[in-house]
């Protein structure tokens, strides 16, 4: 009789350990076949070198090598997800897919489509959580509603988290349900791509970062977080050990950012309008200037405020920004030069190796006073006391910006007096009450 497989779809969990859905189906019966697929819907968007996409490939290829030494092996398809599910359902006899849920619109729908076609073939689909501890509406207010403010969110949230929630899944002593089939492993040219020298570096979560992270985390000169945004995105690594970590120090600080990130999932979920519509349609009327030349300066890190330039050069460099000047930077953009912060968030989106849609929008918005739980509109930070503050010895922007004395480096693109007038005043207008 032929084999009975089952396939595992991976996609935003990039590890073969504790991995909800991969363990329901390594513990299913049935043989596992472990897949990826490059999606050309979403590839096809991306520049050629992307390093995001080199990341995944990098990561793909370490689970293959684990497998290969197993005898298994991860089969990688290039296309449209529907159409490789159709044709890998008439090439193997697969009675079963399983995949963790994904929260994004795109996501969404697409994975409605294929819902749709395995149940017409009499194939299950069964999905699981495995990205967050909570998910959808499972911390919601008490009339069932969402929550659109932060803090009432993280306390329930802490209230209902039991072991359970954040405990470790044990695949490994399951991995002798892999399939025993050998894929071959493509290269990135293959799938129209180039390496990139952008690199996503290993997360710290130590715990001397974690235990001082209150202290260090708002001075970018400091290695005092965790760079752990990349891989949680991908699913380098899982949210349920990152909480363990948290967990086990004493300042609470770090594991709050996390409920952060679960904050945004949801928002996300129960919000998705919330990807192209300020979250507070009463900020609709606000006039964008949106002069393209301005946002060109601010893209390339010439707008003459070195701590905005030297976050803009670093995000350009390196793929990455620190969180306080990430704040900075989108405020200058949405606040001082008045630009659309769907502008801003489409840049990041483009070049940040952490970028995910639900942490970028819902932090835009924050930023922009749009969104839910948002910083007050006239809350516009002064580029230069951000410096007194949290770079005071230059150290950052020294790195970032090294010609930030010189004369051939730009007169500041806006007087900072000036913007933050005419922010007020525009704000004001727009707002409709
Ligand atoms: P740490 O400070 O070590 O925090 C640990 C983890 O907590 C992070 O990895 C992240 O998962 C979570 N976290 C921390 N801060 C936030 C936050 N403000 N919101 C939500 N989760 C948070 N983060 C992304 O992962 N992807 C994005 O696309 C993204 N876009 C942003 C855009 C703007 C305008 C701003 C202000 C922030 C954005 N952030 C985004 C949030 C934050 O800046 C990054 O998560 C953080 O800087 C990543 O570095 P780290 O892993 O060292 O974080």
């Amino acid at each position: 009789m032929k084999d009975n497989y089952a396939l595992f779809w991976h996609r935003r969990d990039l590890r073969i350990e504790d991995n909800i859905g991969l363990y329901n189906a390594l513990t299913s019966g049935k043989k596992v076949i472990p897949m990826f697929i490059f999606d050309k819907d979403i590839l096809d968007k991306l520049p050629k070198n992307d390093a995001r996409v080199n990341f995944i490939h990098d990561e793909l290829r370490n689970i293959h090598n684990t497998l290969t030494k197993l005898g298994s092996s991860i089969l990688i398809k290039h296309g449209k997800p529907i159409e490789i599910l159709k044709e890998l359902i008439k090439s193997h006899n697969i009675s079963a897919v399983y995949t963790n849920h994904d929260y994004e619109p795109y996501a969404i729908a697409r994975d409605n489509e294929v819902n749709e076609f395995l149940s017409s073939q009499n194939i299950e689909f069964k999905t699981y959580k495995d990205q967050v501890i909570f998910e959808r509406d499972e911390i919601v207010k008490a009339d069932g509603k969402p929550y659109t403010i932060y803090t009432p969110f993280s306390k329930k949230w802490l209230a209902n988290l039991n072991t359970d929630d954040y405990a470790s899944i044990d695949c490994v002593s399951h991995y002798e349900n892999f399939a025993k089939l050998t894929f071959e492993f493509p290269s990135l040219k293959s799938i129209g791509f180039t390496a990139s020298n952008i690199k996503v570096l290993p997360h710290t979560m130590t715990k001397t970062i974690i235990d001082e992270y209150e202290e260090t985390r708002n001075f970018p000169a400091i290695e005092g977080t965790s760079k752990l945004s990349p891989h949680l995105r991908f699913g380098t690594i899982s949210v349920r050990a990152c909480v363990q970590e948290g967990l086990k120090s004493e300042n609470s600080t770090f594991l709050k950012e996390l409920i952060w990130r679960e904050f945004f999932m949801q928002i996300l979920w129960h919000f998705p309008k919330s990807v192209t519509h300020n979250f507070k349609s009463k900020y609709d009327g606000i006039k964008w200037r949106n002069n393209e030349n301005e946002f060109k300066a601010w893209c390339e890190g010439k707008t003459g405020y070195p701590i905005v330039d030297a976050g803009m050069r670093e995000l350009n460099t390196s793929g990455y920004m620190h969180n306080r000047v990430r704040m900075v930077t989108a405020s200058f953009l949405c606040k001082h030069l008045l630009i659309d912060w769907k502008w801003g968030e489409a840049y990041f989106a483009e070049k940040l190796l952490d970028f995910d849609l639900a942490q970028n929008v819902g932090n835009w918005q924050w930023v922009a006073g749009t969104g839910c739980d948002s910083a007050p509109y006239f809350r516009i930070f002064n580029p230069t006391s951000q410096v007194q503050k949290f770079d005071k010895a230059h150290e950052y922007i020294k790195k970032w910006v090294p010609d930030y004395q010189e004369l051939t480096y730009p007169t500041p693109i806006v007087d900072h007096k000036h913007a933050r007038e005419r922010c007020l005043t525009t704000y004001k207008l727009g707002i409709n009450n």
